[in-house]
């Protein structure tokens, strides 16, 4: 299986069971040794950096930002609103 420049890699983990070692280029090439599964390599260790990268993290990501900016705006809104002229004039 070719996996372009293997010198990029320090770790694999095994897509079924999670186990992950360090990457090498016979061991990944025979799969997971504990379950015989995938081996996906990674330039970090997926202990550092949480959890395997998946396309739809980064999507989640941008949708939270989006919601704290929408709740925001609604925060500015209605503080607005609160301090506005007629509030202040009534007092
Ligand atoms: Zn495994």
């Amino acid at each position: 299986m070719f996996i372009g420049d293997p010198s990029k890699y320090k770790f694999m983990y095994c897509s079924r069971c999670g186990k992950e070692v360090v990457f090498d280029v016979d061991h990944y090439a025979s799969g997971c040794q504990k379950c015989g599964g995938h081996l996906t390599p990674t330039a970090e260790s997926v202990a550092v950096t949480g959890k395997p990268p998946s396309p739809y993290s980064k999507m989640a990501a941008l949708v939270l930002v989006d919601l704290i900016g929408i709740m925001a705006g609604i925060l500015w809104v209605t503080r607005r609103r609160l301090a506005g002229p007629d509030e202040a004039s009534s007092t």
